[in-house]
């Protein structure tokens, strides 16, 4: 069904759930490594795998990774609270329980302002609480790789155990037309605060920072919530955006023509831009929750709080104002900066050493153009904003033209290694040098004589057709500046 007729037919519902992997040093509740990788199930001991006997031991980190969390989303922080465990099998869950929070999150009642389009939603946060990661499945022999169709499955214990906080919003209504892009800001400014925060590495393809978006409709002006379904671990900020306008045209076409909608969670095809049905989910699903016994509650002193209070990076919206003072920025290229969820790039650029506007125009032009033929977010482009600075670097000190730049992006976008390697490996650099420069402003002369009697008369705007030629030449690869002051000098 067309966008629009979705919208003048019923009301969007949002509500996000996202799990954040934080980047502490050991795991959730044992002193294995929280590092995803390296030699399967190296990085497990007693308590990850859950052998009988084994006593967890809750990290501190993680808890004040949590309640930093918690305070930069302006959340409550519970006196006291306890895990829960939660009851359920699933092979890559060696215990046959998630150790989790149920009842009892550390941080509840919060929100943050979002901004979209220069107008700010307030996304009210419900919770956010502690858990810990699953292990991972790898199913072998089918072609999907899913377990459908495989001939055996290999499960790696690794992952199994790092702590993870999941932050869980209240029913995002009122968003009409702008959901899929509140759903999208919501994500990349929450994944800016993590950064912010320095809790973990957020970044989206590496499953650090995981997305599941609720999405129910309600006919227009009822205020009556429909029934929702739950599109699981969506991986970028486009594909947010892409899964809520998804289910909202799916829901909108099911319900207008009598039908109704599964309670399910739905998985997301990246390539084809759809979901399909996953399993049923009811409201009433039991996992049996009851409290931890083997661990002790978590009472954060108050005076732990406000110490954590007092690490916390700027509030953004006095974060943005000020940097679009500082940057000179107008309200177009500060808004344009944030939909493009470019802001932390911006900021790491400018840290690395380019001028604002140079890093705002190479994300937002050249980058911003190759994150949408590719179809990724521009922070999993693979190239690190040092590069970009490197690149303007280049600019600024003649090595490169604007021109060549582009060319220097591609060959590091296509891993071809650092700016100055591409710049060598290719034979980019600009030639200021004056025996070569010379030569090709000769030929140049040789072959235009009647260009250049007119410069000789006194026309110097013709220079312009020798230079062009000396250019094309040189594959574009000479400082013109120098260049014309050459042509003059010959002609003179
Ligand atoms: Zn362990």
């Amino acid at each position: 069904m067309p966008f629009d007729e979705v919208l003048a037919a019923y009301d969007p519902a949002l509500g996000l759930e996202v799990h954040v992997e934080l980047n502490t040093a050991s795991k959730m509740f044992c002193g294995c490594p929280a590092v995803f990788g390296g030699e399967p199930n190296a990085g497990t001991c007693p308590t990850c795998l859950g052998l009988p006997g084994a006593m967890p031991v809750v990290n501190g980190k993680a808890v004040e990774s949590a309640i930093r969390i918690g305070l930069a989303l302006n959340c409550d922080i519970a006196e006291w609270c306890r895990f829960a465990r939660k009851n359920y099998f699933y092979p890559d869950m060696p215990k046959n329980f998630q150790t989790s929070q149920y009842d009892e999150p550390i941080c509840f009642d919060g929100y943050m302002d979002v901004d979209v389009d220069g107008e700010t939603f307030r996304v009210e946060i419900e919770r956010a609480h502690m858990e810990e990661d699953t292990g991972k499945s790898l199913h072998v022999g089918g072609a999907t790789g899913r377990i459908h169709g495989a001939d055996y499955s290999l499960v790696d214990y690794n992952r199994a155990g790092i702590p993870l906080i999941e932050i869980v919003t209240r029913p995002i209504l009122g968003a009409g037309e702008k959901a899929p892009e509140v759903a999208k800001a919501y994500v990349s400014q929450l994944r800016e605060l993590i950064v912010a925060l320095g809790v973990s590495e957020a970044r989206m393809d590496q499953g650090n920072l995981r997305a599941d978006v609720n999405l129910s409709l309600s006919p227009k002006g009822s205020g009556v919530l429909g029934t929702r379904t739950e599109t699981k671990n969506v991986n970028s900020f486009r594909s947010v955006e892409r899964a809520v306008r998804f289910e909202m045209q799916r829901h909108a076409a099911i319900l207008s023509s009598g039908g109704s909608i599964l309670q399910e969670t739905r998985h997301w095809h990246e390539d084809t831009g759809i979901t399909t049905s996953g399993r049923e989910k009811s409201d009433a699903e039991d996992y049996r929750y009851f409290p931890e016994p083997d661990l002790v509650p978590v009472a954060p002193s108050r005076a732990w709080v406000d110490e954590l209070r007092g690490t916390l990076p700027e509030n953004p919206t006095v974060q943005r104002a000020r940097l679009q003072a500082e940057w000179g920025f107008s309200d177009m290229e500060m808004r344009d900066t944030l939909g493009a969820g470019a802001l932390g790039l911006v900021i790491e650029t400018i840290a690395e050493g380019a001028a604002p506007q140079a890093a705002r125009k190479w994300w937002l032009g050249e980058l911003a153009r190759r994150s949408n033929e590719d179809g990724v977010d521009l922070v999993d482009l693979p190239i690190t904003p040092a590069d970009v600075a490197r690149i303007q670097a280049l600019v600024d000190d003649k090595t490169v033209n604007d021109k060549l730049a582009r060319q220097v992006f591609e060959g590091v976008l296509a891993g071809e290694g650092t700016p100055d390697e591409v710049v060598a490996a290719r034979g980019l650099a600009v030639v200021s040098d004056d025996g070569a420069l010379g030569a090709a402003v000769d030929n140049a002369i040789a072959a235009n004589p009647d260009v250049a009697d007119k410069i000789r008369d006194g026309k110097v705007a013709a220079a312009g057709a020798l230079i062009g030629a000396v250019m094309k030449e040189m594959r574009g690869q000479a400082d013109a500046g120098r260049v014309r002051e050459l042509i003059l000098e010959k002609l003179s």
